[in-house]
């Protein structure tokens, strides 16, 4: 076996070798998928859930299993933390840390904007379990500073944000927490492992819809959150055994599999990301596009700051919302290779509208500074696109063909 420490692997070594090794048993290259859901015991008595720890043996997949601690130990290694926990999507893991950490009476400062189901669960549902939520744009730190509270336990922020790429400075947020004793969680859905550690600025709950990017194929709904050891074994306890929505082993083994090309993914998506977010800028149709990786990007500075890659995801405008309304209508005729769909990260280029003033009815209903900086990104509406692995020079085609 390789004497390389985990520490001086690369990244691209990591995707791959952590978490998994040959089959002791059969010499198998590839894992195996371990789908029995019970273990043959070794002793007699029974044990409490709460007696567990790393060492436990497998006793029920529910409280773990193999296919799934193998992808969990790969997670961990790409985000640089010491443990992670899968969940069965993205907003099972959202409601895992929502449902884990805070109580009644507590308080919460939600980002204003944020993927959709996130933005809905913490307006709709937690209030009525008696969680004070203040809704802030957290691109501004001092709006941040200004909501916190003495019972504020969690800081929840996203980035960059769900639809509209505005990005949250997660050292500034990271130090108001501290101060105010709060813990952080980070949705870095967008920016994947590959763009962001948000741990490494002292976020204490790195979630992950592991249907987007770390999966990368579009074939398998998951969720991850990767902290400490100590913080993910109480998430395990509670958000996964007891709230039990577990990932399925076979999921587990498929986004594995994914997680294993993500680096070069990762490097293929922003390549051809700003190749056609370039194109469109001088597109005459489009009015504002916006992508980390362009200098036109109000927040580009940060983003060269926090992103190592700027990802795959481009929002782009084309005027008032019946000019994005009749272009949308087209793209579903007419698009050859991009897919009109919702969901992101895939091989295959996707393509969305979200009208803003649709998105405020259904999930953010923002007013006066918050709409007018949702605004100041999206306009009267924004196309979201997820540039795939296809070539740049036929989604530009694609493209340029809808919008004429
Ligand atoms: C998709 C997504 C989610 C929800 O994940 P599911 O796997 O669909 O449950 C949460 N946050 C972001 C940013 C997403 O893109």
């Amino acid at each position: 076996m390789s004497k390389l420490s985990n520490d001086t692997r690369g990244t691209r070594t990591t995707a791959i070798h952590a978490g998994e090794g040959p089959d002791p048993v059969t010499g198998a290259s590839a894992p195996n998928i371990v789908m029995s859901s019970t273990y043959v015991s070794e002793e007699a008595a029974g044990f409490s859930a709460h007696d567990l720890d790393a060492s436990s043996p497998y006793l029920y997949s529910r409280w773990a299993n193999p296919s799934v601690v193998s992808l969990q130990k790969k997670l961990a290694a790409l985000e640089g933390t010491q443990a992670c926990l899968c969940l069965a999507s993205g907003m099972a893991a959202m409601s895992a840390i929502f449902m884990s950490l805070l109580s009644k009476g507590d308080h919460a400062i939600v980002s204003d904007v944020s993927y959709a189901g996130v933005g809905e669960l913490v307006r709709d549902t937690l209030p009525r379990f008696g969680i004070e939520v203040s809704l802030v744009d957290m691109s501004n730190a001092y709006e941040v500073a200004r909501a916190m509270r003495p019972n504020t336990k969690l800081i929840h922020c996203e980035t960059p944000v769900n639809p509209i790429l505005r990005l949250t400075d997660l050292q500034q947020i990271c130090k108001i927490a501290k101060a105010g004793g709060a813990k952080v969680s980070c949705d870095s859905t967008f920016a994947s492992p590959i763009g962001t550690r948000p741990a490494e600025f002292g976020v204490n709950y790195v979630m992950h819809s592991i249907t987007k990017y770390i999966g990368g194929h579009g074939d398998a709904v998951g969720g991850a959150i990767c902290g400490s050891t100590e913080d993910i074994a109480a998430l395990n306890l509670e958000a996964g055994i007891h709230y039990g929505g577990v990932l399925s082993p076979f999921n587990a083994w498929l986004i594995s599999r994914g997680v294993a090309t993500l680096p070069l993914r990762m490097r293929a998506h922003e390549e051809t990301a700003l190749e056609v977010a370039g194109w469109l800028e001088d597109h005459p149709k489009v009015t504002r596009v916006i992508y980390p990786g362009l200098k036109s990007h109000p927040q580009h500075e940060l983003a060269a700051r926090q992103m190592d890659n700027f990802s795959g995801m481009i929002s782009f405008q084309v005027g008032s919302e019946a000019q994005g309304e009749e272009l949308a209508n087209r793209m579903i005729k007419q698009l050859e290779i991009i897919h009109y769909a919702v969901s992101l990260g895939h091989h295959r280029s996707l393509i969305f509208w979200m009208a803003t003033a649709g998105m405020m009815d259904s999930s953010f209903r923002l007013v006066g500074k918050q709409l007018e900086s949702y605004r100041d990104y999206a306009g009267e509406g924004v196309f979201r696109l997820s540039i795939g692995l296809e070539d740049g020079v036929d989604l530009i085609r694609d493209l340029d063909a809808v919008l004429g």
